[in-house]
């Protein structure tokens, strides 16, 4: 008999993690139909997929770039194209959607993978982001729509993997004691903070095991990837800030490990490869091929662990903080880290004063407590602002410091 084939809109597919699942789903086309793809504005990316996948819609949040992929896709296309944010929800809650893969990058993911919870959908989140915001909304929708919440972080799903099957909702109580999340380090791990103050946008994306987004590579070169993961792990297992500690372990082998009270410790490893995960996502509870090759222990040889060092990255003690004021903090800390780390790729600021604007963005904003999804955006908008107001006055005080 035919197997049904499930249908999946992929959100922010012209991006690493959206090529990639592309990349795991065109290993299975007995399996999955691509029913939308959504991007930002890469034309020439978005035309090649919709070629390749023959989505039904495809969805461009520019309205330029739509006009632009309507002209350039083939007469006899099905693809039919549409723009904005009432569009990309459109594809997110159709009937027709079996699961939604949320890979957009950034704040701008909130509101459509919110939209996918509420509809009760299978959702593979990727976009941590908006659940470093909304993770009350979110985590919320989620139990009242039934909608199955999928971690596609790698951290996050080797925790998934490595929890009890038959209840990762509440861990603890089947004998969790703690959670630990391994961090790579990043690409200035063996860095002073000195020789930090100089580091370039291209030195901050060269991450020596995984390849990503600029956005998330300069996350995890500041570590604020870290933190922004802590405040996802709590959100998704239910999980106390203090039952969840980060490790530092620079091969990236082991993506995360649980503790449990009996003194074992699982972890789950493979090469550092996103598509493990994603595939892992795709066909839960099954299992299927990724094309990651076999992880090769011996020519690995060792794995190393350290603490992470809070001095030379603040970032990690900032989102701490945030979790630990709730409400509010948490989505303000992401903006003011979004606003900082697009900074420092136009080459406005240094890659240490990521972590300055963060902190005085978080000094200067009122936290008020996550009620609805308008809260949140509202905290998002007036954290963007703040954080452009501190950008202002850095900038000053360094063509003050230039005249001198
Ligand atoms: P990316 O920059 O490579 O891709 C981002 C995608 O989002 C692109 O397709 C872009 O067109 C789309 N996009 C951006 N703004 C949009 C908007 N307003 N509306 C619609 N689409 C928009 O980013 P990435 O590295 O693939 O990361 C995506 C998300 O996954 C991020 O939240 C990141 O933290 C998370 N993540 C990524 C990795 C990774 O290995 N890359 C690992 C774990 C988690
Ligand atoms: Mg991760």
């Amino acid at each position: 008999m035919a197997r049904v084939r499930r249908r999946i809109s992929v959100l922010g597919s012209t991006g690493s993690i959206g090529v990639n699942t592309l990349d795991v789903i065109a290993q299975h086309p007995d399996r999955f139909e691509v029913y939308a793809l959504a991007a930002n504005s890469s034309v020439d990316a978005m035309l090649a997929q919709c070629i390749a996948f023959a989505p039904r819609y495809a969805v461009m949040m520019d309205e330029a770039a739509a006009t632009l992929l309507r002209q350039r896709l083939p007469v006899d296309s099905d693809t039919e194209v549409k723009h904005g944010e009432s569009s990309l929800a459109a594809v997110v809650t159709a009937p027709e959607v079996d699961m939604v893969m949320a890979a957009i990058v950034g704040a701008a993911g909130l509101p459509s993978t919110l939209a996918a919870a509420l509809a009760g959908k299978t959702l593979l989140l990727a976009n941590k982001e908006s659940l470093v915001m909304g993770g009350h909304l979110l985590m919320q929708a989620v139990r009242q729509s039934g909608a199955r919440l999928l971690p596609i972080d790698s951290e996050h799903n080797a925790i998934f993997q490595c929890l009890p099957a038959d209840d990762q909702e509440t861990p603890v109580h089947k004998g969790v004691s703690k959670v630990l999340l391994t961090a790579s380090g990043g690409p200035f791990r063996g860095w002073s903070y000195a020789q930090m103050t100089q580091a370039t946008p291209d030195q901050a994306c060269a991450h020596p095991n995984w390849s990503m987004g600029r956005k998330i590579s300069v996350d995890s070169a500041t570590m604020m990837n870290k933190g922004l993961e802590f405040i996802e792990a709590c959100w998704i297992f239910k999980l106390k800030p203090e039952r969840v500690e980060i490790v530092v372990h620079p091969q990236s082998i082991i993506h995360s490990m649980v503790q449990y009270l009996d003194g074992s410790v699982l972890a789950q490893m493979g090469n550092p490869d996103m598509r493990t995960a994603i595939a892992y996502g795709l066909g839960w509870p099954e299992r299927l091929a990724s094309g990651v090759g076999p992880l090769d222990l011996v020519a690995t040889s060792r794995l190393d662990f350290e603490a992470p060092d809070e001095s030379r990255f603040p970032c990690l003690r900032l989102a701490r903080e945030s979790v630990a004021v709730g409400g509010t903090a948490m989505a303000v800390c992401n903006a003011a880290n979004e606003v900082a780390v697009a900074a420092f790729l136009d080459k406005k600021i240094c890659f240490t004063d990521i972590a300055v604007m963060i902190e005085r963005t978080l000094e200067r904003m009122n936290i008020v407590e996550v009620t609805t999804l308008a809260v949140v955006e509202e905290a998002d908008a007036e954290a963007r602002e703040c954080t452009l107001g501190v950008l202002a006055d850095l900038q000053r005080l360094t063509n003050a410091s230039k005249r001198v």
